[in-house]
């Protein structure tokens, strides 16, 4: 099971991290995931890991979801 996944923005390029619970909370209030930095709507997944640090050991950047979740 895992439970962070890996988005990526293909208007900016910009890669970033959720968790799948947050993920799976939007989705059923109807929300979609955005890119956190300028709020595009044409995401991608790229990858999925079991945790945090697995992501860190692929991923040179990473931002947790604290941050994100302010763009709603
Ligand atoms: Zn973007």
């Amino acid at each position: 099971m895992k439970e962070y996944i890996i988005y990526k923005c293909k208007i900016c390029g910009c890669e970033f991290i959720l968790p799948k619970q947050y993920v799976k909370a939007n989705e059923d209030k109807g929300n979609y995931i955005s890119c956190p930095y300028r709020g595009h709507k044409n995401i991608t997944v790229v990858g999925a890991y079991d945790s945090i640090k697995e992501c860190m050991d692929h991923r040179t950047y990473v931002r947790e979801g604290r941050r994100i979740r302010q763009i709603k």
